[in-house]
C-alpha cells in the first residue's frame, strides 16, 4: 500500500529551497501581502482517508480553481449547449490574454482562460436566480466544509484593479456573447475567484472528479460520468494554461490552478490532491506546487499516463 503521509513529508522536505523562488501575484494587490514561503498539501483517496502536511488547512485564495465549479454549475444547467459559447482547445496564450478573441469572433478558446470563464459566468447568472449562493453551496458541499466563505477584500482589491478582465468582457460582449451587463458578470467572476478554501477543502472538493461525478459523501451525482471524464480532460489540456503540457509531461494528472497559489489534481478512480505554495512561475502556476505534484506521482507512481 502506498505509504502517502511519508510521501507527502518527504516531498515537504524537498521543495524547501524552492519556495524562496517564483513571484507572488501582485496585480491582485491583496494576493501580494500572502508569505512567499507558505506551503501546504493535502491527498483524499476514495475511501476517504485523508493525508496532509504543512499548511494544509490554512484558506487561501482559490482565484481560478473556482472556475471548476462554475463549469460544473454551468454544465448542469445547459449541459453540451456550452459549447457553442466556449471551445475546449487549449489556447497556447496567457491566461488573460486578448489577442485570440478578436481573430475568433469572441469566443474564448477555453472555459479556462479568463475569456471562457467569464461567458461561463454569464451563463450561471441566466441559470441561477442566486448565482453566488448557488456557488458557495456547492463548493460547501463538495468540500464538505460548511465554514467555506468568499474574502470581499480580494474581490474589492481585484476589482480596483481588473481592467483587463474588464476588457475582456466588454470585447466579448461587443460580439453577443455575453447577455448580462458586464459590470454583473465582472463582480460575480471577482466574487468566484475570491473563494477561499485549504488544501483539505480542496482535495475534498475536487474528489467527485475521481469518482465519476458522483460526490463520495453526500451521494450527489454532481456531474454525469461523462461530463466528468470531460472536464478532467479540459483540465488536463487547459488547467494549467499554456504550460498544460509541460505540466502533463512533468506531473501527469488533470489538473487546475490558480494565481493563489493552490493547485488541486485528480487521478481517476483513486484520489484528489491539492498542493498550495502563493510563488507562481512565470506562466502563472505555483512554482513549488507544480513541483511538489510532480514529486507526488514520480514517488507514488501514479499518473494517468
Ligand atoms: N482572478 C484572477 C484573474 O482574473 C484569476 C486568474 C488565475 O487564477 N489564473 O486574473
Amino acid at each position: 500500500m502506498t505509504d502517502f503521509q511519508t510521501i507527502l513529508d518527504e516531498i515537504h522536505h524537498e521543495i524547501r529551497p524552492l519556495l524562496a523562488q517564483g513571484a507572488v501575484a501582485d496585480y491582485i494587490p491583496r494576493l501580494a501581502s500572502v508569505p512567499h514561503e507558505k506551503f501546504g498539501m493535502a491527498v483524499v483517496t476514495l475511501d476517504g482517508q485523508l493525508y496532509q502536511t504543512g499548511a494544509a488547512t490554512e484558506a487561501f485564495s482559490v482565484q481560478s480553481i473556482s472556475k471548476i465549479y462554475t463549469l460544473t454549475l454551468a454544465l448542469q444547467a445547459i449541459g453540451d449547449r456550452l459549447w457553442q459559447r466556449v471551445g475546449r482547445e487549449p489556447s497556447g496564450n496567457a491566461f488573460n490574454s486578448l489577442v485570440q478573441l478578436e481573430l475568433e469572433n469572441g469566443l474564448p478558446r477555453n472555459p479556462f482562460i479568463n475569456a471562457g470563464a467569464l461567458v461561463v459566468a454569464d451563463v450561471v447568472l441566466a441559470a441561477s436566480a442566486q448565482p453566488r449562493t448557488q456557488l458557495l453551496t456547492e463548493i460547501r458541499r463538495r468540500a464538505d466544509n460548511h465554514g467555506l466563505r468568499d474574502d470581499p477584500e480580494v474581490a474589492i482589491s481585484e476589482k480596483a484593479h481588473g481592467f483587463r478582465n474588464a476588457a475582456l468582457a466588454n470585447f466579448i460582449r461587443s460580439f453577443g456573447n455575453l447577455d448580462h451587463p458586464v459590470e454583473e458578470v465582472l463582480d460575480f467572476y471577482f466574487y468566484q475567484c475570491s473563494l477561499a478554501m485549504s488544501c483539505v477543502d480542496l482535495a475534498r472538493g475536487f474528489l467527485f472528479l475521481a469518482n465519476g461525478g458522483r460526490c463520495p459523501w453526500t451521494g450527489d451525482t454532481v456531474l454525469s460520468a461523462d461530463q466528468a471524464k470531460r472536464v478532467n480532460a479540459l483540465m488536463l489540456t487547459c488547467g494549467t494554461y499554456d504550460a498544460a503540457g509541460d505540466f502533463a509531461y512533468h506531473v501527469g494528472m488533470p489538473a487546475k490552478s490558480g494565481v493563489g497559489g493552490g493547485i488541486v489534481g485528480v487521478i481517476p478512480n483513486r484520489l484528489a490532491v491539492a498542493v498550495w505554495s502563493p510563488a507562481l512561475n512565470a506562466k502563472g502556476n505555483s512554482l513549488a506546487g507544480s513541483a511538489a505534484l510532480e514529486l507526488f506521482t514520480t514517488k507514488t507512481g501514479m499518473s494517468i499516463f
